[in-house]
């Protein structure tokens, strides 16, 4: 291969790694969280006492941070939720329908059931 071959060659590769990491950037800056309202979120304070280690709550879904009241890793903390409340925070006793159970967190998913009957 001649040295203006292997030139117009890496020159080509590194336009495609320069193209790939431009996409990167792109999709990265396109990543916005979402509403409260658009992912259906609720936050009621009955449940506020609730067991949080039990049932669909943010508390024990895999995005949710335990900071400054709650932040969801994936859904803005500000804006109403489907009952119109603005509480600025994704609270522990919130849930919406974007939840992932973090199995740490419900600590009965983690326990073996032995049946001694058998
Ligand atoms: S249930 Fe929804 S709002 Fe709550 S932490 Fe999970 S993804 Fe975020």
């Amino acid at each position: 291969m001649s040295d203006k071959n292997i030139i117009e060659k890496a020159s080509d590769t590194m336009g495609n790694v320069i193209d790939k990491a431009g996409n990167i950037m792109d999709n990265v800056t396109k990543f916005q969280k979402q509403s409260k309202l658009k992912v259906g979120y609720v936050e009621r304070d009955e449940f506020k006492n609730s067991n949080l280690h039990k049932g669909f709550f943010c508390y024990n879904c895999i995005y949710w941070i335990d900071m400054t009241g709650g932040k969801c890793m994936i859904v803005e903390d500000k804006g109403p939720d489907l009952f119109g409340n603005v509480s600025d925070v994704i609270a522990p006793h919130g849930c919406c329908s974007v939840y992932e159970p973090d199995f740490d967190e419900i600590k009965e998913q983690k326990e073996v059931v032995v049946d001694e009957k058998k």
